[in-house]
């Protein structure tokens, strides 16, 4: 199995001299196994380009899935090539209670008034699937699995397994406290979180939401998104073999993308890195 980013940045495209090294695009993640149709995780900006590359293939079909739909997750829909490519079947997974919500909820979007494209003239096979947290489906040759993130209007994370690996997408959410409480010794994160260590536990690749620096994080604890300490307690006490770092704020320039990544490769207690558009990273080795 292996994982494209497509689109690293949280909130809003960042595009500009500042992000042309770390990416300026929107949450999106390709996820492949052999020849096996594609999983896409989100459709933010990225997914523009992901489109693109996916029309010279010879598949199809493919499942995209959804953490939410706050519009950095969502922006690159209408701009994803398959959508218009008669034939191409999509099955598109949606936080909903049902196949109408689901498909309602993007409908909103492209409704001719957020955008010109409506969704019901799509000249492709759309598919909508609801999908709650907690829930187990199937992706293709993906198995997959969904909880519930502590996020302003909600958000389900992700763990895909194949062929006896298995990757986790983390994104966004937020502890909801100060480092430390509700813990029994400091670093260990909050009683809470059991649920997500047990989610994460024994994954081969953990991408997390770490938008914030500690600071930033205290300064906006409600706002639903992490920090990359907060992340490492949570992968170390999973016993996670990777832990890469991901939704990046959108004022983070390449410089400080770099020192947060030098940062990072020297902690000794787990294997961290630092999501880069364009970048595979392989779940084989
Ligand atoms: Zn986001
Ligand atoms: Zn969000």
């Amino acid at each position: 199995m292996n994982v494209t980013f497509w689109g690293v940045r949280g909130s809003i495209p960042t595009p500009g001299a500042e992000t042309q090294r770390w990416g300026g695009n929107t949450a999106c993640l390709e996820v492949r196994d052999g020849d096996h149709p594609p999983l896409v995780l989100d459709c933010g900006t990225g997914a523009r380009r992901l489109g693109f590359k996916l029309l010279g293939e010879a598949h199809r079909e493919l499942d995209l899935v959804f953490t939410h739909l706050h519009m950095d997750h969502v922006f690159g829909f209408p701009f994803f090539v398959p959508i218009y490519t008669p034939g191409y079947k999509i099955r598109v997974t949606v936080p909903s209670y049902s196949e109408e919500e689901a498909r309602e909820k993007l409908a909103r979007y492209l409704n001719g008034t957020y955008h010109p494209t409506r969704l019901k003239d799509l000249p492709s096979e759309v598919r909508f699937r609801p999908v709650r947290p907690g829930r187990e489906f199937q992706c293709g040759a993906f198995k997959v699995q969904g909880i519930g993130l502590n996020h302003p209007g909600g958000s389900i994370g992700y763990r895909v397994e194949s062929n006896g690996k298995s990757f986790c997408y983390i994104t966004d959410t937020a502890p909801f406290a100060r480092p430390g409480e509700g813990a029994d010794a400091g670093e260990v994160p909050l009683l809470a979180e059991q649920k997500v260590i047990d989610f994460l536990r024994g994954a081969d690749v953990v991408v997390y939401d770490t938008m914030y620096d500690l600071g930033e994080y205290l300064e906006k604890m409600t706002w639903g998104h992490s920090y990359p300490e907060y992340a490492a307690s949570l992968c170390i006490a999973a016993k996670v073999k990777q832990l890469i770092l991901f939704h990046h704020r959108p004022n983070a320039s390449d410089d400080d993308m770099d020192r947060i990544e030098r940062h990072w490769a020297a902690f000794k207690d787990l294997h961290v890195t630092v999501a880069r558009e364009g970048e595979t990273v392989s779940l084989e080795g």
